[in-house]
């Protein structure tokens, strides 16, 4: 299969991208975001809290308890923004349709997606368990959506699951704005299927019956079944016992091309990488390599070749290549 060309689109809070929109009238810029990812996918930029008509510089806010749920209150002057703020992200939130994914800056009262200090009107006893309220109402909206914050990004394996999750998403979104034939699912379906695999067993199985009575559903609640069924199952997590069962999958389908010393090195070097020795890319480069190389009238290697599970995203981004813990 070809690098993945198709570009995400993602929105992000613009503080991380480097504009000058935080209370203090600096940024937060993070270079993964705006150097490597920004390459690669077409960013929404939003500031909640310019929208809202703050400007910046502007006074703090921070998260105050009530019966309601956390309140966004401005610290001095005790102004009371939850309902404009809410009223934003509703909107917002319906504007965002085509978005594939949202990376969140962390430790805001607005946009923040964890562990958020909420205080009581007394101004003591913090605790963290809250959520920014934008983020919250976007990700109450759009529960399917990956969402990630730019600390977490810096954690390798959360970092790959997530630009998995919104490239698969952006191939999702490009096929469904066209002209769709249910055959075209059933393709796009059948070279997902070792990706799918990979992150949740069930889920594959019950998609693939999902796309086997592809024909005979309207078109229109078939795509939003599979778009909710295929998003649910790329956001569970992949283990290695997982990635090993692919990636034999894949040795079985191809392994008759190859001669038994070529075959053996495969498995062998499968075996490293299920001990924790080697990276995942390993192996994959080594299937890729076996998979191109196959005869071309070989249709299971040709079936191997063009699983997105060896290209989820352009390889530019090196996402692989930690040995797993
Ligand atoms: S964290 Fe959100 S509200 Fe704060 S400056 Fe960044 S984008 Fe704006």
């Amino acid at each position: 299969m070809e690098p993945v060309e198709i570009r995400p689109r993602v929105a992000v809070s613009s503080c991380l991208l480097g504009a000058p929109v935080r209370f203090n009238g600096g940024h937060s810029r993070d270079r993964f975001l705006s150097e490597e990812l920004a390459e690669h996918v077409e960013w929404v930029p939003v500031c909640p809290e310019i929208e809202i008509g703050l400007g910046a510089p502007r006074e703090t806010l921070r998260l105050e308890r009530s019966p309601d749920g956390p309140r966004l209150v401005t610290r001095r002057t005790r102004e009371d923004l939850t309902a404009p703020m809410t009223a934003l992200a509703a909107g917002r939130a319906a504007g965002l349709a085509d978005v594939d994914g949202y990376v969140f800056k962390s430790r805001s009262p607005s946009c923040g997606l964890h562990g958020i200090p909420v205080y009581a009107e007394s101004g003591a006893a913090a605790d963290r368990r809250g959520k920014g309220v934008f983020a919250a109402a976007v990700t109450a909206a759009r529960p399917e959506l990956a969402v990630e914050d730019e600390g977490r990004l810096h954690d390798a394996v959360l970092r790959e699951a997530f630009v998995e999750r919104i490239f698969a998403s952006a191939r999702l979104r490009a096929l469904l704005s066209g002209d769709w034939r249910p055959r075209d699912l059933v393709a796009f379906h059948a070279r997902h299927k070792m990706q799918l695999l990979a992150h949740a067993p069930a889920a594959y199985r019950e998609i693939g019956r999902l796309v086997a009575a592809a024909g005979e559903r309207p078109r229109e609640s078939l795509a939003c079944e599979y778009g909710l069924a295929f998003r649910a199952a790329l956001a569970a997590k992949t283990t290695v016992g997982r990635h090993v069962n692919v990636l034999h999958h894949c040795l079985g389908m191809i392994g008759r091309e190859l001669d038994p010393v070529r075959r053996a090195d495969l498995a062998e070097v499968i075996a490293s990488y299920r001990a924790r020795r080697v990276a995942l890319a390993v192996p994959l480069a080594l299937l890729r390599h076996h998979a191109k190389g196959a005869g071309a009238q070989y249709v299971p290697a040709e079936y191997v070749r063009d699983q997105t599970y060896l290209s989820p995203y352009p390889d530019a981004l090196r996402l692989r290549n930690h040995v797993p813990a």
